[in-house]
């Protein structure tokens, strides 16, 4: 605007009202309106009943609203109309961070309602805007506030069916489970919205998928009445699957390979339950008196060694903190404040945001993940395993990488020494054959596993980085193209990997190119 010749401000001047200058942003009409008219035009109210600040916040023209700011224009003038809505509602139902943020510095209030109760918070969410509600979230919004029929952010993010305001929310700590005036939980707004992945989210925080509402309306019910079938078949297998497993624990091969869900350490004790119930006692009552240390010294000697190393360093990557960062950081406070003044990120260029865990209240390093299970952000996150009851992160890979490894030799030994006791005997026996079933279960299972934790250790990738390459534009080429910065050739990306070498996000933290 600062290009603007006198004769084309006096044209804008007398087509345009300071409603619709600041409506379209024009800086310098406004200025030459409230110098002609006076600082009492910013308190004027158009026929719907809004101020200027209202339609320059709703267009997200920062350079503007900070102008009437200056002028000393209200901040908190609720509109005199049905919705009564603030400044700041409308910058939230745009997603304007940066006006949000100097009304917020002018004093306008975070958890303002209006005449439905809506906070900004509660706009931001149904109007999906996500990079504002974590900023919202991050400067200290309140979760409990709700509107006028008791809905909360999280009721509408499921209504609107938008999965990852839902994640973002549930993350944050909103509870699943509640019910607004309607005695609805986000599952049935999320089951009228029809969107599978939002109600996917919802299901996997185990809410109570047969909820009736105050009309007798379960979430299923209401999904058929809208003809989402895709959701109803949804809803109908996630309920069957919680009655198997309230009946007969059944055997879940997809859980098996990858570790169910959850804190429960049900996996764990089964595997231990198998180590010390079943193969500890074949192997000292039905193998060793025939497989015996003289006569098989080296089998007997690798399986003892084996399984020392399995369990010296399950215990240990169990027990080690996986590199959970801390919580609170002044770090995270600073940067959620820049980053309402970072005039890039309004083009989308890049978002800051994206470094930011609004459930942790941190600022993730490269490489650093959010693990949804201990819910907690680790430093080089990997996976979260299930068989060691724990996330698996820098500051224990190598132990779990000696577990994989040492379980692998164990599963074979045992093979062979049972495979020997039959073939001494020369007959078969049903129970060891039993066993060598089980054992092959294993193998079957463990093989891919230790065959891609090497992998991942020789070329310096995490599990999570390999899998998810594209969302990460520190694994990427100025082509788009994939290209590990961490890679230093395989000796030394060992040595890395075993804690023996400081690791390359150590050494290059200073170098900006690399924190992105
Ligand atoms: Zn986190």
């Amino acid at each position: 605007m600062s290009g603007m010749e006198d004769a084309e401000i006096e044209r804008v001047l007398r087509e345009y009202d300071v409603f619709q200058a600041a409506k379209a942003g024009l800086l310098i009409p406004c200025q030459e309106i409230v110098d002609r008219l006076g600082v009492g035009v910013l308190h004027q109210y158009d026929r719907e009943g809004h101020t200027p600040l209202h339609w320059a916040a709703l267009g997200g023209h920062s350079h503007v609203v900070r102008f009437f700011i200056e002028c000393r224009a209200p901040v908190d003038m609720s509109a005199r109309n049905e919705l009564g809505a603030q400044p700041i509602h409308w910058a939230a139902s745009g997603g304007h961070v940066p006006v949000v943020d100097l009304l917020l510095e002018a004093g306008a209030a975070i958890d303002a309602t209006d005449n439905k109760g809506c906070s900004p918070l509660i706009t931001a969410s149904q109007y999906a805007r996500t990079n504002l509600t974590g900023y919202l979230l991050g400067r200290g919004a309140r979760y409990q506030l709700v509107d006028r029929e008791g809905d909360n952010a999280l009721h509408w993010a499921a209504f609107k069916g938008n999965a990852e305001m839902c994640r973002l929310l549930i993350y944050s700590g909103f509870n699943p489970k509640q019910r607004d005036n309607f005695g609805q939980t986000p599952l049935h707004l999320g089951a009228l919205s029809g969107n599978l992945n939002c109600v996917k989210v919802l299901v996997e925080q185990e809410v109570e998928l047969e909820a009736v509402d105050f009309n007798g309306n379960s979430p299923k019910k209401l999904a058929e009445g809208r003809k989402h079938w895709e959701t109803v078949r949804y809803l109908e297998r996630s309920a069957a699957r919680n009655i198997q497993k309230s009946v007969i624990p059944i055997f879940d091969l997809q859980s098996v390979i990858f570790g169910p869900p959850g804190r429960r350490k049900t996996t764990m004790h089964f595997m231990l339950g198998i180590l010390i119930f079943l193969a500890y006692p074949t192997y000292f009552l039905r193998i060793l008196p025939t497989v015996t240390l003289e006569g098989f010294p080296l089998a007997n000697l690798i399986f003892w060694c084996a399984n020392f190393v399995l369990w010296v360093n399950m215990i240990r990557t169990h027990n080690t903190d996986p590199g959970v960062l801390p919580r609170n950081t002044e770090e995270y406070s600073d940067k959620i404040k820049a980053v309402a003044r970072y005039d890039k990120w309004e083009d989308g260029e890049e978002n800051p945001l994206s470094r930011l865990c609004h459930t942790c209240r941190c600022v993730k390093p490269l490489r650093a993940k959010h693990c949804k299970i201990i819910n907690r952000c680790i430093k080089r996150f990997d996976h979260h395993c299930a068989y060691v009851g724990n996330s698996i992160g820098y500051h224990n890979q190598h132990h779990f990488y000696l577990f994989v490894a040492s379980t692998l030799v164990m599963l074979w030994t045992f093979h062979y020494i049972a495979y020997q006791t039959q073939h001494q005997e020369a007959k078969q026996d049903w129970w060891l054959l039993f066993c060598q079933m089980i054992c092959g279960v294993f193998t079957f299972l463990v093989t891919p596993l230790f065959i891609g934790t090497t992998y991942n250790a020789v070329k310096n990738l995490t599990t999570n980085e390999q899998v998810n390459f594209r969302r990460y534009e520190y694994l990427k080429n100025s082509m788009g193209q994939f290209s590990n910065p961490f890679d230093r050739g395989a000796k030394e990306n060992l040595k890395e990997f075993f804690h023996l070498k400081r690791s390359v996000e150590e050494v290059t933290t200073q170098n900006p190119a690399m924190s992105v």
